[in-house]
């Protein structure tokens, strides 16, 4: 049995489900900007949510190949994983860095998709992607934290139970390194709006269920704090890599669906009494997109291997969520193109899907970013910024 064999079981029941939700109930959420909650349901009833939880805390205990191939899948299928992806991937906080009492506690309900973990409060309006000038702070008033400050692009947090909120528990200038100082608190939001929580959506370009959050001090127990006070920097940069090999396989699945798309459409769409897909001008772009598909693929495969394996991929991470996502953006821009006017018919599904598509250059991290991870750390060029 090869490799990929290994989870052909896994893709088959992924597409299975995913044919209960057509082109027709996407669109549905889309115009109505609505959370997919008969989606996430069935895939959370289907156990594919836990597949990154052990067994021994009532999750699959799958690896980082199979959750990529199940996102990878849904995309594919011409859905979108974003509105639960989350919930696949936050958790590893507590993990990895969490007391036995708070996995206890929290993963069970994960895994079953009866706690929702799918809000991340990292990104600031004043700080962007620099996280370490994030201004919201966790000050600690006897058993508890008290929390003051904004997030936004907190996606996803009105259809969450819980936050994993990354705060400012010491001053910068009162820490020794600069990574320190910021810490990793779960917010249970089911009990803090309304009581120094205020969630707000924010409209977008796409139905990304996102909202900024305002904190007026929110008091949440310091029994909430996920590993060591001061370390959740580094514990977020922990997660960052298995984040960036699962939102690459979501790219992969994406160029898939466009690709497939277009390659239907050329060979039966005739102008000037010949199939468009005759043209080099439409099929040498499709080409270009399939081979760059295939080869970020790899980089996701090896990717994800080497996270199974134990090794660390910042490199192969990063690498794999730029090509995947340049990948996916060419696939789409020739598929709405080669559409034609069609290209901008809702009922098409292309110009959901290409919307979509755009937002992977930016979000979790911009291609710029990527860029400079790779100048900075792989090839060992001065640091740019
Ligand atoms: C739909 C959506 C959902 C999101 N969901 C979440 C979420 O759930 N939780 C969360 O915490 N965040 C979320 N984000 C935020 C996302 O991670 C950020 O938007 C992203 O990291 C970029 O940050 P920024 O928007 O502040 O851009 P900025 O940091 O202001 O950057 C703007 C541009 O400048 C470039 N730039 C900045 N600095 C440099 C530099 N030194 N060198 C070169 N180029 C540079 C960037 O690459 C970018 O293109 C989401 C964003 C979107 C759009």
């Amino acid at each position: 049995m090869t490799a990929e064999d290994d989870i052909a079981p896994i893709r088959e029941a992924v597409r299975a489900l995913c044919a209960r939700f057509p082109g027709e109930y996407w669109r549905e959420q889309d115009r109505e900007r609505a959370y997919p909650t008969a989606f996430v349901k069935a895939l959370a009833e289907a156990g594919f949510l836990g597949a990154l939880i052990p067994e021994d805390y009532g999750g699959s205990g799958l690896g980082l190949r199979s959750a990529a191939a199940i996102l990878e899948e849904i995309h594919a299928s011409g859905g979108n994983a974003a509105a639960c992806h989350a919930q696949m991937y936050i958790m590893g906080t507590i993990l990895r860095h969490g007391s036995q009492e708070q996995k206890q506690k929290w993963l069970p309900g994960i895994a079953s998709g009866d706690i929702r973990l799918q809000a991340f409060g990292v990104t600031e309006p004043t700080s962007g992607t620099d996280t370490l000038s994030l201004r919201t702070t966790a000050v600690r008033d006897g058993d508890h934290y008290v929390i003051n400050g904004q997030k936004v692009w907190t996606s996803r947090a009105e259809h969450s139970d819980l936050m994993l909120l990354l705060a400012r528990t010491t001053p910068k200038d009162k820490v020794e390194r600069r990574t320190e100082g910021l810490s990793t608190i779960l917010v249970d939001m089911r009990e803090a709006v309304g009581k120094g929580l205020t969630i707000k959506p924010i409209r977008a370009m796409i139905n990304h269920s996102t909202t900024e959050v305002f904190f007026d001090n929110l008091r949440v127990p310091v029994e909430n704090l996920v590993g060591e006070e001061g370390k959740g920097f580094r514990y977020v940069l922990d997660g960052m890599n298995a984040e960036r090999v699962l939102i690459a396989a979501e790219c992969i699945g994406d160029a898939r669906w466009f690709i497939d798309k277009v390659v239907g459409y050329a060979n039966d769409r005739h102008v000037f009494g010949r199939p468009i897909g005759q043209n080099q001008g439409i099929q040498f772009p499709i080409a270009r997109a399939y081979a760059q598909t295939e080869a970020a693929k790899l980089m996701v495969e090896q990717a994800a291997s080497r996270f199974e394996a134990g090794a660390s991929i910042g490199k192969e991470a990063n690498m794999a969520k730029m090509l995947a996502s340049e990948a996916s953006w060419a696939a789409a821009e020739i598929c709405l193109q080669a559409h034609g006017g069609f290209g901008f018919a809702e009922e098409y599904d292309v110009e959901r899907k290409w919307r979509e598509a755009r937002l992977y250059q930016v979000a979790p991290i911009s291609t710029n970013m990527i860029l400079a991870y790779i100048a900075e750390h792989v090839l060992g060029l001065p640091r740019s910024y």
